[in-house]
């Protein structure tokens, strides 16, 4: 399972490049967040493995796409920057 170490991480070499030129039209760190959890691992002794923490996810491609469309950003977070409450289209 692919394993990244930090949030940064999954945006940079999961969601944007799965985005491409769609990229800017979504939360790209929500949709990290949502995806990918934070794991750790023991040793058999009990200890913490830190060379084995990371990031990973657990849902398939379809789950991954459902999070994306959760996640799309509204014309006004994307190009404006009033302050509007009503803008929100
Ligand atoms: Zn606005």
């Amino acid at each position: 399972m692919d394993r990244y170490q930090t949030i940064r991480d999954v945006v940079n070499q999961v969601v944007r490049p799965a985005l491409g030129d769609r990229a800017p039209e979504f939360d790209v760190y929500a949709i990290a967040h949502a995806t990918y959890k934070y794991a750790t691992y023991k040793n058999a002794d009990g200890t913490e493995n830190a060379g084995a923490a990371g990031f990973e996810t657990t849902l398939s491609a379809n789950e991954f796409w459902d999070v994306v469309a959760e996640n799309a950003l509204s014309r006004h977070a994307r190009e404006c920057s009033c302050s509007n409450p009503s803008c929100q289209d």
